[in-house]
């Protein structure tokens, strides 16, 4: 079937042709880390994982790259205020987003370049500009020069005469025309910085993107993502850069991600209305956070509250309760059993459909819930069901809700089942040896204890009743 997706460049929906038919390349830009990311971060981050995971369902191999801002004023103004490194604050907050990512189950990206690691690459991109007639050197900052770039404001829909009319000159600035954006910034005293042909310094952050982009997926690439406050100026910039560089076109299909608003005002860092996934994840699991942002479209707005975390987290307890009886049924239904009038194809084509028309997710998650409740009335109204009809449902559930959505952890249901056969079973031996203790075997009752000891099962008996603590050591 074809995939579709709305083109933020051409404003339109149009059908997806990658470049290589095999492999598909994504560039999403990542966290400047200075902080934790907030959950708003985290919508952007999921809804690309989304996509990534269908590319991959639809038997792509998928190149994902996303990149650590890791040079930057706001590590910088971090790092003098804890009086340590912007490298050590920097590090600090990798550790702690690859943590986050790993419990929001967002799979890892192929390749996480960090600016502070493509200094060649970034140098000799400014120097390519520069010799191209894009880019000016005023005593040691490097401006890129927009009004050379004849395509500027096609990806936002601005036009350059509106946009310098309306733009503040900043004071201070020695720059051509307003517009003009830094590619190299004069180190100042205190700060990190890096040897170029223009002195010591560091990259604009628009440049970044433009050159680690092209070093790990080249030229031109099949999909750049990010959220809409990156339309403009990040992403025009960084085609004017990219393609006055290469002469050739940067990205096919540009994908933008809605806000994650509250009380209908973008969530960010610097408004202050934020809440940290970290802190999020500590509430509800990553499968209800990810529910409910898959039941938003990835391109509209949605508003952050409690009640849509409650809601989704409710409605995950039907799915998770019939993947229960699922695997409860698997371990006895016949083989060759009956097989009720129910087309997991049929869910499974709806499910795709939604998918490919622009990753509509929340169709997807519809699909799914219908499911679930078609499932349970076909298991109320037939018996004997077979074990063939069973490992279909298994098997739907864990390419489309698992794989793809990320909102059911069959593992961990497993892991649960097992978790309570083995508290039944310790129970079970409990009684055995309260038993043989009434009937003074304390030979049996003591090879109990020390056997369960063994195993790291440490019985603790008080005059009512024995119970148990686990040791992990
Ligand atoms: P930042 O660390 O601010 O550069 O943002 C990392 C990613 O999160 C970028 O793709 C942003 O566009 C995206 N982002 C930031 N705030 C929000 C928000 N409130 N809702 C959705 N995405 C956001
Ligand atoms: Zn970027």
């Amino acid at each position: 079937m074809m995939l579709s997706i709305y083109n933020t460049l051409s404003r339109k929906k149009e059908e997806f042709k990658p470049i290589d038919p095999n492999e598909v390349k994504i560039y999403v830009c990542g966290p400047t880390v200075y902080d934790y990311f907030h959950i708003g971060n985290a919508r952007s981050f999921i809804m690309s994982d989304i996509i990534r995971r269908y590319l991959e369902y639809k038997n792509y191999n998928v190149k994902f790259v996303m990149n650590l801002t890791d040079v930057d004023d706001k590590i910088i103004k971090k790092s003098i205020e804890e009086k340590r490194s912007s490298n050590k604050v920097a590090e600090d907050y990798i550790t702690a987003f690859m943590e986050d990512i790993a419990k929001l189950k967002i799979k890892k990206a192929s390749v996480y370049p960090k600016a502070t690691e493509h200094m060649t690459d970034i140098v000799d991109l400014i120097k390519a500009l520069e010799s191209k007639g894009y880019a000016y050197n005023i005593e040691g900052n490097v401006f890129y020069d927009v009004a050379k770039f004849k395509d500027y404001g096609k990806l936002s829909g601005k036009k350059t005469d509106d946009l310098e009319v309306g733009a503040r000159i900043e004071i201070n600035e020695e720059k051509k025309n307003p517009l003009d954006f830094s590619l190299w910034k004069k180190a100042k005293e205190g700060e990190p910085y890096w040897d170029s042909p223009w002195g010591n310094g560091r990259p604009g952050w628009h440049i970044e993107c433009s050159a680690m982009s092209c070093k790990h997926l080249g030229e031109t690439f099949d999909i750049h993502a990010g959220g809409n406050d990156l339309i403009f100026p990040h992403h025009e910039n960084e085609i004017a850069q990219s393609e006055a560089a290469h002469d050739k076109k940067f990205v096919n299909y540009w994908i933008h991600f809605g806000f994650l608003n509250i009380n209908n005002e973008k969530m960010s860092k610097s408004l202050g209305n934020f809440f940290t996934a970290r802190e999020i994840l500590k509430l509800y699991p990553a499968e209800a956070i990810r529910l409910a942002f898959a039941q938003t479209h990835y391109g509209g707005p949605l508003n952050f509250s409690d009640d849509l975390l409650a809601s989704a987290q409710k409605g995950l307890e039907k799915l998770n309760n019939l993947t229960e009886k699922i695997l409860e049924e698997l371990k006895h239904a016949p083989a060759g059993g009956v097989l009720p009038d129910l087309e997991i194809s049929e869910f499974k084509q709806n499910f795709e459909s939604a998918m490919d028309d622009d990753f509509n997710t929340p169709q997807a998650s519809a699909v799914i819930f219908d499911f679930v409740r078609e499932v349970n009335k076909a298991i109320s109204e037939n018996q004997n069901l077979g074990a063939e009809f069973y490992s279909g449902l298994l098997e739907f559930l864990r390419k489309t809700a698992e794989g793809v959505l990320g909102i059911l952890d069959i593992k961990s249901i497993t892991d649960k089942e097992h978790g309570a056969l083995e508290s039944d079973l310790i129970e079970l031996l409990i009684k055995l040896r309260t038993d043989a203790k009434q009937n003074k075997n304390y030979a049996l009752s003591d090879k109990i204890r020390d056997e369960l000891k063994a195993l790291g099962v440490i019985l603790q008996d008080s005059k009512e009743k024995t119970t148990y603590k686990i040791s992990k050591n």
